[in-house]
């Protein structure tokens, strides 16, 4: 009989072979992935919204931000809708596919209501911007939130036995975005300006990092020389940028040694992120990887 574990943040005391005892907590979890269906800033459709889902399996358990593209590329990878999300603020490109969810679900086959995890500073603005829509059907009879079960959540949640943990990231409004994190396996950042103080707190186990980056920075982004200002070089090391905008800023942070997101890709969480290979200055391997790294797995690294 498979067991299931405690949750990642609880489950790991301070063991010298971590890494062994994470293979064998994890393993019963069953291959726990997290997909990008897009990798864009809100000017950027061509690289799909910003979004990714947390896979156990294969299965898409939990959708990360539901932009204008999220919900297509949602259904033609997993033939379904999303059974779970969570909302890492209200700028359209993150929430500008809820309204479609809505219709879906409400127009659709009778389901269960589709859980939706959202931050509860974010519940007034998510309101106004969605659900206060009057009549979303001509007809009436249907209110926003019928179809989806709303969870507010503060420090964390928990969903399909994990605990995640969310706090709050740099972007316009104080407390009006934030990231999440499954401490001991990935850190998704939202969009932010650059956290170390949030990463020293919540990604500091050796885990993926997943960020807002773009090449060029501005008061609302993180770009390519915050990065190396404010982190450190094995943070750098297990970062994953995302949120650039346009398909030749990506490649321009590549060739800068930095790993990207692509839109479809798979990363595979409880892999350690690996080193990128040096810089090829002929520019053609120079987002190849290199073996992976001898990083120590280790708290407090
Ligand atoms: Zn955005
Ligand atoms: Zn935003």
């Amino acid at each position: 009989m498979v067991s299931y574990a405690f949750p990642a943040r609880l489950q790991i005391p301070p063991q010298r072979d971590e890494r062994a005892y994470r293979r064998k907590l994890f393993q019963p979890m069953m291959d726990l992935a997290l997909n990008f269906l897009g990798v864009g800033n809100a000017r950027a459709l061509s690289l799909g919204s910003s979004a990714a889902v947390l896979e156990m399996a294969g299965a898409p358990e939990l959708l990360i931000d539901c932009g204008p593209a999220t919900l297509d590329a949602f259904t033609a990878t997993y033939r379904r809708l999303p059974p779970a999300l969570f909302i890492t603020h209200a700028h359209l490109d993150h929430i500008g596919g809820l309204e479609g969810l809505y219709y879906k679900l409400a127009t659709g086959p009778a389901t269960a209501p589709v859980k939706l995890y959202v931050p509860v500073p974010l519940l007034p603005t998510l309101q106004r911007r969605l659900a206060d829509y009057p009549n979303l059907l001509a007809e009436g009879g249907s209110n926003f939130w019928d179809v989806f079960q709303l969870v507010p959540v503060s420090e964390s949640f928990w969903h399909r036995q994990l605990q995640f943990s969310v706090f709050p990231v740099r972007h316009h409004q104080h407390l009006s975005a934030f990231g999440l994190a499954l401490e001991g396996l990935f850190l998704f950042s939202g969009d932010t300006r650059p956290i170390p103080e949030i990463l020293n707190r919540y990604a500091a186990r050796g885990e993926w990092i997943f960020h807002d980056c773009a090449l060029r920075s501005n008061p609302s982004h993180t770009g390519l020389e915050d990065l190396r200002r404010e982190y450190k070089p094995e943070q750098l090391v297990r970062m994953v940028l995302y949120h650039y905008e346009s398909p030749e800023a990506g490649t321009e942070l590549a060739a800068q040694g930095l790993r990207i997101a692509r839109s479809g890709e798979r990363f595979a969480l409880e892999q350690r992120p690996r080193r990128m290979a040096p810089v090829v200055q002929d520019g053609h391997d120079e987002t190849a990887a290199a073996a992976p790294s001898s990083l120590p797995d280790a708290v407090g690294w």
